[in-house]
């Protein structure tokens, strides 16, 4: 095959569609993939030409938009330092800076940080971290973990174990993952007015600890956004409850922040929403603005003391990539930037628009429910949508937007205009149209 032959688009797709897998997709159907050939701002271009408006941030991640000027020089100034060292025995000014900014700006107490390579392994850290802490308190029946029904946490093994159990992947798994204890979803909506607060809600979780307490090592869950899961908002005051029986209880805490944190809800971390700290927190996707994968799973100081008192007296975990300077440069620049930018104004402005725009929705008699929260904007169709041709309308409205079973949601970069934003929900509105 000559160079020219090599370089061209189709032969490109032909080649991915034979030996490339892409995310949940199957080698002999697979959905069309489009050749991006480069991103700026919040537009992604098509090798074809197109501009698509970007509507999904790279799944939760790019947040200041592509091709960011700071974000690219602290990469290629970091680059040009040093690309990436062992993290045994060395360490750097990135990392030691990232870590910095986390134990300032994450929840009180949450003082101690692990860097890890994605969100599904950040989870992994954050369990085996809840294990070694009960293990070294001499709690060995403490094995097991609870969470609510509707989660989504990763695809790594013990990850996979705590995602919902029926749209996650127990089924093809069975046998093979550890059984975790599920309580329901948490029913109650988002409100910030405790008077919407129904205390029944706790019930069911409530009495699973009481129940097995002595066998479950901590709770872990999405808090008030639950994400691939099916894009739930639920309660603060569930949080708050929760706190505190995880306290009588002898039970850690795990947040897993890696969909909600850096603005995402409103609020920094979606903790403050309920104004408490979890035991265990995870970090990911934003915290690279979208460029790297990296991600953090941090921890009281209590857990680490406990942990590193205990027989091995290590935290047992250490990727080759751990702290790689160019992520850690990268999201450094990514989260000075979101401090600089007044994010709060910015997510409010996407948060009103999208109540407003979407609202005619509800109108429809295909939408079962429409909510919005912070910069998230949710459609629930009354039945799972039509993948392959919703994803050809989108680009034909220039648009990218990718729903899954039956949901068409947006969450945009932060940087979005208000006109780009209106291309977005107008397009939605249309969607809601043809599934009439
Ligand atoms: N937890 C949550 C809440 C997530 O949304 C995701 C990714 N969708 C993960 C964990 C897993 O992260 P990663 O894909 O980086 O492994």
């Amino acid at each position: 095959m000559s160079p020219e032959e090599k370089n061209n688009v189709s032969t490109q797709l032909a080649f991915d569609r034979q030996h490339i897998w892409h995310p949940y997709t199957s080698m002999h159907t697979p959905l069309p993939v489009f050749p991006v050939k480069e991103a700026a701002g919040v537009r992604i271009i098509l090798e074809d030409g197109r501009e698509l408006i970007d509507g999904m941030s790279s799944w939760w991640a790019a947040i200041h938009g592509y091709n960011h000027p700071v974000l690219n020089t602290a990469l290629s100034e970091q680059a040009s330092k040093v690309a990436h060292v062992m993290f045994g025995g060395l360490t750097h000014e990135p990392a030691v800076e990232l870590c910095r900014l986390l134990v300032e700006l994450t929840p009180t107490g949450l003082d101690k940080v692990f860097l890890c390579d994605s969100g599904s392994v950040s989870v992994e850290v954050a369990l085996k971290m809840a294990l070694q802490y009960q293990q070294a308190r001499g709690m060995k029946k403490k094995k097991r973990f609870l969470t609510v029904r509707g989660g989504y946490h990763g695809d790594t093994f013990h990850a996979m174990s705590v995602c919902d159990p029926t749209t996650g992947m127990h089924t093809i798994f069975s046998g093979a993952l550890p059984e975790q204890l599920f309580a329901p979803r948490p029913q109650c909506r988002f409100s910030k007015l405790v008077k919407d607060w129904q205390q029944d809600d706790i019930t069911p979780i409530s009495q699973l600890l009481a129940e097995h307490h002595e066998e479950i090592a901590a709770i872990i869950l999405e808090p008030i956004v639950q994400g691939a899961g099916g894009m739930w908002f639920y309660h603060p005051q569930y949080l708050r409850e929760l706190r505190v029986l995880c306290n009588s209880y002898d039970v850690l805490l795990i947040f897993d922040e890696i969909a909600t944190g850096f603005g995402r809800t409103g609020k920094l971390f979606a903790a403050e929403h309920a104004g408490i700290s979890p035991d265990i927190c995870c970090l990911g996707k934003a915290l690279t603005g979208g460029y790297m994968t990296l991600a953090a799973t941090l921890c009281s100081d209590q857990i680490a003391q406990t942990i590193s008192q205990g027989t091995p007296g290590l935290f047992m975990h250490g990727p080759t990539f751990m702290g790689n300077p160019l992520a850690c440069a990268v999201a450094v620049a990514s989260v000075q930037l979101l401090k600089q930018n007044n994010w709060q104004k910015k997510i409010k402005d996407i948060e009103q628009q999208l109540r407003r725009e979407l609202e005619p929705a509800k109108n429809a008699a295909s939408v079962a429910d429409v909510r919005v929260l912070g910069a998230i904007g949710v459609l629930e169709m009354r039945a799972p949508v039509d993948m392959a041709s919703l994803q050809k309308f989108f680009l034909d409205q220039g648009v990218w937007i990718r729903p899954f079973n039956k949901l068409i949601y947006l969450m945009p970069p932060y940087t979005i205009n208000s006109e780009d934003l209106s291309r977005l929900t107008d397009a939605l509105l249309k969607a809601v149209d043809l599934s009439a």
